[in-house]
């Protein structure tokens, strides 16, 4: 099956990962240049979060890469602490950076994935055998499924939906 994913953040890479697991290789096409790696502490807590970065394959990659988390302080308006969170409670069982969640996202599934830096959907035809995807760059292919990962201002959920609140 030719799978075509927009959007590597989090959500693409991570599914192209399991479709990986699948026997899929997918594509996905993200706009920017390259990986975007900004961005802030992001945390996971639980034994379904751990676990399914345990069953990834990713959590030993992420541990050493944890920030260690920072303690949270709240403080009134002439600076005063009024309550801090330890750290711990503030990171959850592991924090990490974006970045470098989406690098690790990226790399566990960059074997059976083509990326497409630099490229966007442009148009999309469905028909009885897939839907032709015209890219920005002018590139013409066919893919059976369409899957949009390209964030909360999704142009597949744009051009496959319509548009929203009249953007
Ligand atoms: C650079 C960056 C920094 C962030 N920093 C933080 C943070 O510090 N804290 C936090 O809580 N959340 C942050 N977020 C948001 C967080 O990553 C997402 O809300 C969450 O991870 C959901 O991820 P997602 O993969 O569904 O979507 P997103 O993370 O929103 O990613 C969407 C991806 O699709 C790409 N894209 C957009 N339009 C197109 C298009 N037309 N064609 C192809 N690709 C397209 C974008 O460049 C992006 O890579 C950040 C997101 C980004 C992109």
């Amino acid at each position: 099956m030719r799978i075509l994913i927009s959007g590597a953040s989090i959500a693409g890479p991570a599914l192209a990962y399991w479709l990986g697991r699948f026997g899929f290789a997918p594509t996905i096409v993200e706009i920017a240049p390259e990986l975007r790696t900004g961005g802030q502490a992001v945390d996971f807590r639980g034994p379904l979060h751990m676990g399914l970065l345990a069953r990834m394959g990713v959590l030993d990659e992420l541990r050493a890469l944890e920030t260690g988390g920072t303690a949270m302080r709240f403080v009134d308006e002439h600076g005063e602490r009024l309550m801090e969170w330890p750290a711990g409670l503030a990171g959850g069982d592991l924090e990490v950076y974006r970045g470098d969640l989406a690098r690790v996202l990226c790399a566990a599934g960059a074997g059976h994935t083509d990326y497409l830096f630099g490229d966007s959907i442009a148009a999309l035809t469905e028909h009885d055998d897939g839907v032709d995807v015209t890219f920005a760059s002018g590139l013409e292919r066919t893919f059976d499924l369409v899957i949009g990962a390209d964030g909360v201002h999704s142009r597949v959920r744009r051009l496959s939906s319509g548009p929203r609140n009249g953007s």
